[in-house]
């Protein structure tokens, strides 16, 4: 299952020999530095994983922040702890004296809760396996000397993927270029986010009140997964992403289903029937004028996601899936498009726990990803007219008796407050054409340009202060787990992810 992914990262391993005299020596970590001091790197990535960091928590996070700190002010850089009512975000920077110009780098040491009777071995004890989970992988014991790591192998933590390595990697490319006498070419700036996976709640007092230090000549956003075929890759989007839960009602207490099943509305019908309706017969979305908003592919945009390597077959056989959601449209195109995804529901028991009964009521959510020009505020209100048009009254307040009595059909809407439109931008600026190009010389192959990736990011926050191009550069494994148990980073990620940050600062 796993061979057409194992055979393409031997073909990166050959370029990389075949190129190592050249581009790779020169103006980056050398190899022989980075295996001379892997043991090092990956201990410290280590204690870094195994600080809890669910955003909720500001002691841990605090805890997260204060590790961070130290580990940027040994490496010189000047650290500033930024918090406006959240869990805490960290600013750094380290000035470059020949420097004209300056990149300035987003990633986030936050992670999604955990349920950790879901992981193979506990979230916040970082531990090797030879293979990812899914395939087999067996523990293997932490390394006591350099290099005993197979680059194949993963190492499994919370965040070890999403997104704690970006800090653990320039680091590691910062210790290696000094090492090799190395000055970067840049200025660099971070912006290290620490609520992330709760939507960045405080993101935007933290840019009113300290945009100015954000001052850059390119924004990355080190955060995300590679393409599936483990190709280099740049990204020029993320899509929103809002959410809202939805709940029914049928009567005030549980009714015998057989006395009462055809007489008494039914929440957990309505429910289903609700979630139903958002898709037609070929996955897309049924929501009137949903669509309406939605800015078109550019003819450069398809070019790109036609040059990519099609995985679809490759995922479909690794996901054992026969048919997609939307049956014609390969991944990368699944991704320019909105979603409306069910992500839970919730009502009674099933199987040996199963009662015959009618049930109050019925809960379901259901996440919105926007791609560029939809703006929540929009999509909000085509969903509602989408939910009167079935016939409900739709409310946000709490749902009484009297409520309940008056109204043929009641639907309570919670919109929660966590959501933020796309980001979009051209694949052809001036730095995105450097970007390729430093990408290219590391082993000869072009990185893939690609329009946007499927998951979402606070950009559009940034874009209002930061005047330069923003590209996302990801360096995680698309199979790396992220948001679910036995999250991971394969170790070869980890190693590209340090020559890939030395090429761009010393580069630009
Ligand atoms: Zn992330």
């Amino acid at each position: 299952m796993r061979y057409p992914t194992i055979a393409i990262s031997f073909f990166v391993s050959c370029c990389l020999l075949i190129n190592s005299g050249s581009s790779v020596a020169k103006d980056s970590v050398s190899e022989s530095w980075r295996k001379a001091n892997s043991l090092q790197i990956l201990n410290d990535f280590r204690d870094l994983l195994s600080l809890p960091n669910v955003a909720a928590d500001k002691a841990a996070m605090n805890k997260n922040a204060d590790w961070i700190e130290q580990y940027l002010q040994q490496r010189e850089f000047k650290t500033k702890r930024l918090v406006a009512g959240g869990a805490p975000y960290i600013y750094a920077e380290l000035n470059n004296p020949a420097a004209t110009k300056t990149v300035l780098i987003y990633a986030h040491f936050d992670g999604q809760p955990v349920i950790a009777d879901k992981w193979t071995t506990p979230p916040w004890q970082p531990t090797l396996r030879d293979n990812l989970v899914s395939s087999g992988g067996k523990a293997i014991p932490w390394p006591t000397k350099n290099s005993e790591v197979s680059e194949e192998s993963f190492l499994f933590a919370r965040s070890a993927g999403d997104d704690k390595a970006p800090v653990i990697a320039l680091m590691a490319a910062i210790d290696g270029l000094k090492h090799a006498g190395i000055q970067p070419s840049v200025n660099i700036k971070l912006i290290l986010d620490g609520e992330e996976e709760a939507g960045s709640p405080t993101l935007s007092k933290i840019i009113a009140q300290h945009g100015s230090l954000l001052k850059a000549d390119l924004m990355l956003f080190c955060d995300g997964p590679m393409h599936q075929s483990r190709q280099r890759q740049l990204v020029f989007g993320v899509r929103g992403v809002m959410g809202v839960n939805l709940t029914t009602y049928g009567p005030k207490r549980p009714l015998h289903s057989g006395h009462y099943g055809n007489w008494a509305p039914n929440a957990a019908q309505q429910m289903a029937s609700i979630l139903a309706s958002l898709h037609d017969q070929n996955g897309k979305i049924a929501i009137k004028n949903y669509y309406d908003d939605v800015r078109k592919i550019t003819a450069v945009e398809q070019q790109a996601i036609d040059a990519m390597p099609n995985i679809d077959q490759q995922l479909k056989n690794e996901l054992d899936i026969h048919s997609k959601h939307m049956k014609h449209t390969r991944v990368e195109n699944s991704v320019m498009e909105p979603g409306v995804i069910i992500t839970g529901i919730q009502v009674g028991s099933t199987g040996d726990k199963a009662r015959n009964v009618v049930l109050p009521r019925a809960t379901a959510t259901v996440n919105m990803r926007l791609v560029a020009n939809q703006k929540p505020s929009d999509v909000r209100t085509l969903v509602e007219k989408h939910f009167s048009s079935l016939g409900y009254f739709i409310t946000k307040d709490e749902v009484t008796s009297e409520v309940l009595k008056r109204h043929h059909k009641v639907l309570l809407l919670n919109w929660g407050d966590s959501g933020y439109p796309a980001f979009r931008t051209s694949l052809a600026s001036s730095m995105a054409r450097q970007l390729n190009r430093i990408l290219e010389e590391l082993d000869g192959r072009k990185p893939l340009m690609t329009p946007t990736m499927g998951g979402s990011l606070p950009i559009y926050l940034f874009e209002q202060v930061v005047d330069a191009p923003i590209i996302i550069l990801p360096v995680a494994n698309h199979d790396n787990n992220q948001h679910g148990p036995d999250e991971n980073i394969r170790i070869k990620n980890l190693w590209d992810a340090i020559d890939v940050y030395s090429a761009v600062i010393t580069k630009l």
